[in-house]
């Protein structure tokens, strides 16, 4: 957009009661930050960007910084926006995704959502369209964080939802108007958990959406005396929050995924993508589900995917392959179940891309199938690091966690959760659990 094109719509945004812009980035620990800008100086946002520090990038889930050797307290950076994305998040607010850049507008080495470009690109070098989808699980809080409510609760019920409606009907129609494309809706299988699905897009405007989803939903809880917990768990033995991404790929012939002589339809080039997934789950694990609370939600029984597997609608694998049917209109794809909410989305997605491409490229071959629970089954897996401390060692020493995320990102990331591991490491689960609930709502 030319300068003139932006004040000209930063005069329609103040028309529409839009009075302040936020642009957010989100960090290395996956806590969404942002700066705000009165609407009028939506240009600046744009052009110079507002300033940040680099300490940004390793701010952590608590007040705690994880100063490295390279991040301290010198230096400046810059959040830009891009005006054509900005959208109205609730009454006189309108938010954007922005984007880490130094001072003269190039992307900063820390910014999680440049990476997700990256990958993006590698992927249309490579003559393939990528697209991705995400679901998102979350726990509704009284607004002292306790739990919402105490009666029963009935996984999916018409009545834990319709007692609801309230809420989920301004969330719809606040969803709409921030314009996210919301697939589905419902109380989950959790007490108190909810779920909101979004319909699949290109993977930056896939994530961008996610943030923006979590803050639609924060938001409109609050409007009804409810808090939103973007935790992996919230409560000690309660039901795990994920943040599932589903990929799906083509080429010039078509889905990779589906029209093939393979298992289920698979072409070649598909089998290769998932093996290349689980090649690297346990090198990855600890950028799909990081954080000091993540090992309480890895669990089998808990579907979370914690088996370094796949299987069609499997459930308990780590990667589940949704064929193409007719009830299945999106088409064939794959679902990274690790995936959780304390994750950095823009990060996650780029790894669970890269390493689908990773495995095209090296021709991985695709693992035998596991159709039923990997827990009751006889087929053996590679056991996964699970838990954080053996997942962070695992991250460190790869070379495919540096080669697809940089080894910036890998060490900041890696300050961070070791931050997280030497405050919080030694607690007892509830006391983790009740130290991080808030820390990824927006
Ligand atoms: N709540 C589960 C998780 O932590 C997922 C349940 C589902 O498959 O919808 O990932
Ligand atoms: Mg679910």
């Amino acid at each position: 957009m030319q300068d003139p094109d932006v004040t000209a719509y930063a005069d329609t945004l103040r028309e529409e009661g839009v009075a302040i812009i936020a642009g957010s980035v989100t960090d290395l620990a996956g806590v969404t930050r942002a700066k705000y800008v009165p609407t009028s100086r939506l240009g600046a946002f744009t052009r110079s960007g507002m300033g940040v520090s680099p300490s940004w990038s390793v701010f952590c889930v608590d007040s705690g910084i994880a100063f490295t050797p390279t991040i301290g307290v010198a230096g400046d950076l810059r959040i830009r926006i891009d005006p054509e994305e900005v959208r109205v998040v609730e009454d006189g607010v309108g938010w954007a995704p922005g984007t880490l850049t130094d001072q003269h507008g190039r992307p900063a080495p820390l910014c999680t959502r440049t990476r997700l470009v990256m990958a993006e690109r590698a992927a249309a070098e490579q003559g393939l369209q990528v697209q991705m989808g995400a679901e998102l699980e979350c726990t509704m809080l009284a607004t002292d964080a306790g739990p919402a409510t105490t009666e029963p609760w009935s996984p999916y019920g018409i009545r834990t939802s319709l007692d609801r409606s309230g809420f989920l009907v301004d969330l719809a129609v606040s969803a709409q108007r921030a314009g996210l494309s919301v697939e589905q809706l419902h109380t989950e299988y959790g007490h108190d958990q909810l779920e909101m699905s979004l319909a699949p897009d290109t993977p930056v405007a896939a994530v961008d959406a996610v943030i923006l989803a979590r803050i639609v939903l924060s938001r409109v809880a609050s409007r009804h005396g409810l808090r939103i917990s973007f935790s992996p768990v919230p409560f000690d033995g309660a039901a795990g929050n994920g943040a599932h991404l589903h990929l799906s790929l083509s080429d010039a012939q078509g889905p990779l995924l589906s029209g093939g002589t393979g298992l289920h339809g698979l072409r070649g080039a598909g089998g290769h993508a998932i093996a290349g997934v689980i090649d690297t789950l346990p090198d990855l694990i600890g950028v799909y589900a990081g954080s000091v609370v993540s090992p309480l939600r890895l669990k089998p029984g808990n579907w979370a995917g914690a088996t370094a597997c796949w299987g069609l609608e499997n459930r308990e694998a780590a990667v589940r392959f949704v064929a193409a049917t007719p009830g299945n209109p999106h088409g064939a794809n794959i679902e990274c179940k690790l995936i959780d909410p304390s994750a950095n989305p823009y990060l996650a997605a780029a790894a669970f891309l890269g390493s689908a491409l990773r495995g095209i490229d090296r021709a991985l071959e695709l693992p035998e199938e596991i159709p039923e629970n990997p827990a009751q089954s006889d087929f053996s897996t590679r056991p996964l690091p699970l838990a954080q401390r053996e997942a962070l060692d695992a991250m460190e020493t790869s070379q495919v966690a540096a080669e697809l995320l940089s080894t910036d990102i890998v060490d900041a990331l890696l300050a961070v959760r070791r931050y997280e591991q030497k405050t919080y490491g030694d607690q007892p689960p509830e006391q983790i659990c009740d130290a991080v609930r808030l820390a990824w709502t927006c």
